[in-house]
Order: C-alpha cells, then structure tokens, then sequence
C-alpha cells in the first residue's frame, strides 16, 4: 500500500482529466495525495460555456475551481506558480529543484506525472520532464515509484501498452465531479470529446473510465 502519492501536472484540470479516477481510489484507501499544480492554467482559451470568464478574471476563476476541485477528491494542493505557457522556457533543473523541495519534505511512496515527449502539450512534457528529473536526483533508497500519464495517439508504438491499466468505473463520480469543478474548462473539454454518436454521458464514461500509466524505469 502506498505511504503517500504526489500528483504532479503543470495546469488545473489535468489531474481531474488524467489521474482523478486514480486519485479517489488511493483516496478511499486513506491514503493521502498531494497535488503539486504548476500554474494556473491563465492563458487557457475555454472562458466558460456561455462565457463567464474574461483573460483578467481566468487566473482567480482557475484557482477557485482548482481548489474546488482538490475537496471533492479530498487532496492536499500546493500552487507552484509558474506562468501558464511557458515552462518549456523555464530553467528544467530549476525546477526539478523546487519539486525536490516538495519530494523532500512529503516522502512520497509513488509520484504521478507526465510521460514527458508523450503528453502532447509543452507544458505537460516540460513540467513531467523536471518531476521525472526532480525523482530521479533522489537517493535510490528514498525514491519513490513513478507512473507516467501519456496521451499521444500511437504513443503504443514506441512505448508499448501502458504497465498499469486501471478501470476506474468504481470511482467515476469521484472523477466526473473533479472535472465538473473546472467549471471554465469542462464543458469546452467535454464538448470536444462528444463528437460521434451516443449520448455525452455515455461517450464520456467510455473514454474516461479507463486511466493508465507507464512506469518509469530511472
Ligand atoms: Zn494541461
């Protein structure tokens, strides 16, 4: 059983989109979980379905509904702070630096972040790259376990199938009020992936009822 899971991802909504189902289980088991947040996700272009947010008011909307977020999985929440955008720019030991602070002080048993070069956006790959950086300075004895989350199509020709594939049907509600919680952002997201036929219900639970990682071999 895990001592404690650290979550880390650059943008509100990624943990709800790519790990919640994940989360609610080690939640359920009382474990605890820390989500290291990289920003707050200020320059993203959902503004609310009808619109309700404006490029001034995103940064506090975002942290409300991050935060909002974080209680209904019940986990623990850091804000680091970086700039929404533009961490592919930042200094990477820099930041694994400051993630290591987290890691130090938290003792993690697994952490969970992006496959880096797999997770499609540069914030993402930036940011899982400093955390797989980040673990990878840790003494061998203290390092935790590291699952990495991958989201490019046809990542399984170059990776193979992902080495933990979880059905998270038992805690989907967990995972669907998370995204909910992201109220500029989910509707916008949701409406992306209700493209076909079926009802939004349906084809949400079929594409995200499913989490999987790969583990990262240091
Ligand atoms: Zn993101």
């Amino acid at each position: 059983m895990e001592k404690h899971v650290v979550v880390i991802f650059p943008h509100p909504d990624d943990e709800a989109f790519g790990a919640a189902g994940t989360i609610a289980r080690f939640r359920e088991q009382g474990i605890p979980v820390t989500y290291l947040c990289g920003t707050l996700g200020e320059m993203g272009r959902n503004m609310g379905n009808p619109t309700f947010a404006t490029r001034e008011s995103l940064p506090e909307i975002r942290k409300e509904e991050l935060i909002a977020a974080c209680q209904v999985l019940d986990i623990d929440l850091e804000m680091l702070g970086y700039r929404d955008k533009t961490i592919e720019f930042e200094d990477r030991q820099q930041i694994a630096e400051h993630l290591l602070g987290y890691l130090n002080k938290l003792k993690p048993s697994l952490v969970i972040t992006y496959y880096p070069g797999y997770a499609v956006h540069p914030d993402h790959d930036a940011f899982g790259a400093a955390a797989v950086s980040a673990v990878s300075q840790m003494d061998q004895a203290d390092r935790p376990e590291l699952w990495a989350l991958a989201i490019k199509k046809g990542k399984e020709a170059d990776l193979g199938e992902p080495d933990l594939q979880f059905d998270i049907t038992a805690t989907f509600t967990q995972k669907f009020e998370a995204i909910i919680a992201h109220k500029s952002q989910a509707s916008g997201i949701l409406g992306g992936i209700n493209q076909g036929p079926g009802s939004l219900d349906q084809i949400v639970r079929d594409k995200l009822s499913h989490e999987a990682f790969y583990k990262w071999v240091f």
